[in-house]
């Protein structure tokens, strides 16, 4: 848990106008009360089971085990979740929250689309009103996931100020909160902002972990070796890991977007080229320049290109709980390829990370070990992107 001022170590807090305060306020209320209530939790749970369709299975990863030659691989399948990633686990918690709180209202930051549509849905679900701040670049790009949204009956509201993508996005839907609190809930993407968001985000997302817990007890008898998921704002990955945190003889993996290369501007690995510093409310690491500019970033993966990281992640990293890792954009692509053709599964980019890293540890592995990866979401998505990169390879 973090301290009272919702930091962990140095990171986290909250840095926000003294007009947000309130509003953090009542959510961390709002959501230490839901904790506690049978009532919520029992709704939450039935949601859970037959909305979202957990629990996700635990899938040994046969032939991918035997073509790498080492270690036992288990995916967790978060890619078979209503929606087709672990999103719609926090999205749909949030919105019940909104709900409780009395608020008719949920916004939402989107970049890529995923958490829009994550939002979308459950608001449409809970019979919620939804309008999502995305970058009028990003609109353009992820034209289909708009349409999604609106199908769903929200209001998808184009941001044209600034670079016209995530972080824009971002401001927007703050400005919005601020503006409209009394009637509106912030659903925010990832474990990262102001506290309470990255303790709320990581909890939702904790039901990745428990029911991994259980699933390999069931299946091996025993905990994992290893385990490995890719770290965009951080969410999927401390949804697995939390749980284990305490299991020190389970190794834990997370692993940013290497990009291009480690040259800044061409990557998104906050632990290999960041320094801590402040973004969206939290002390986190950032890729940023010495007067505390924000840097540019890059991944061939949309919900891994993001200069900063979730707070508890900078203090999993100090601590040395947690190792951080980065695989390049080619690697991640290879593995996309890879994990297609052996398993008929199609992981979405960011996850191609976490198998790119599973493709390096696991041959190093004796065949006794197991690892457990997270496979955030599917990669149909993707498949457009993966293409031209793929075709652009092959020419070159
Ligand atoms: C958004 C996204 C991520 C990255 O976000 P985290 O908060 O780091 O989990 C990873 N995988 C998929 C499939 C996503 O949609």
């Amino acid at each position: 848990m973090p301290d009272a001022r919702g930091r962990y170590g140095v990171f986290g807090g909250k840095y926000v106008p003294e007009t947000l305060m309130y509003a953090l306020d009542q959510l961390e209320e709002a959501f230490l009360n839901a904790r506690q209530d049978a009532a919520f939790q029992k709704e939450l749970t039935q949601l859970q089971q037959q909305y979202v369709g957990r629990p996700t299975p635990l899938y040994f990863a046969g032939r991918l085990t035997r073509h790498l030659g080492g270690a036992r691989i288990y995916f967790k399948r978060e890619d078979l979740a209503h929606t087709g990633a672990h999103k719609i686990n926090n999205a749909l918690g949030q919105c019940l929250l909104a709900r409780s709180m009395g608020k008719p209202r949920v916004i939402a930051e989107t970049g890529a689309g995923q958490h829009g549509v994550a939002t979308a849905t459950a608001a449409a679900l809970l019979g919620l009103q939804c309008d999502v701040y995305m970058g009028a670049e990003d609109m353009e790009r992820q034209r289909l996931n708009v349409f999604r949204m609106q199908l769903m009956g929200t209001r998808v509201i184009p941001v044209t100020s600034g670079s016209r993508t995530l972080k824009d996005a971002i401001n927007e839907a703050l400005r919005d909160w601020a503006a409209q609190v009394e009637r509106t809930h912030y659903v925010l993407g990832t474990v990262h902002g102001p506290h309470p968001f990255p303790l709320i985000c990581r909890e939702f997302q904790s039901i990745i972990g428990k029911e991994a817990h259980e699933q390999i007890l069931k299946a091996e008898g025993r905990l994992p070796d290893m385990m490995i998921a890719c770290v965009g704002g951080g969410s999927n990955a401390l949804g697995l890991f939390h749980p284990f945190l305490k299991e020190e003889d389970v190794r834990l993996i997370g692993v940013e977007a290497g990009g291009i290369s480690l040259v800044p501007g061409m990557h998104a690995a906050r632990f290999a080229g960041g320094t801590p510093g402040m973004l969206q409310g939290a002390m986190s690491y950032v890729l940023q320049d010495e007067n505390g500019l924000i840097g540019r970033t890059h991944s061939v993966s949309a919900g891994l290109d993001y200069a900063s990281v979730g707070p508890e992640h900078a203090w999993l990293h100090d601590s040395g709980r947690v190792h951080y890792t980065h695989v390049s954009d080619q690697e991640a692509l290879d593995a996309f390829q890879l994990c297609s053709r052996l398993e008929g599964i199609l992981p979405a980019l960011e996850s191609a990370h976490a198998v790119a890293e599973v493709i390096k540890q696991a041959p190093a592995l004796s065949p006794e070990k197991i690892i457990v990866m997270n496979m955030s979401g599917r990669g149909d998505k993707d498949v457009e992107q993966a293409a031209r990169f793929i075709l652009a390879g092959e020419e070159a």
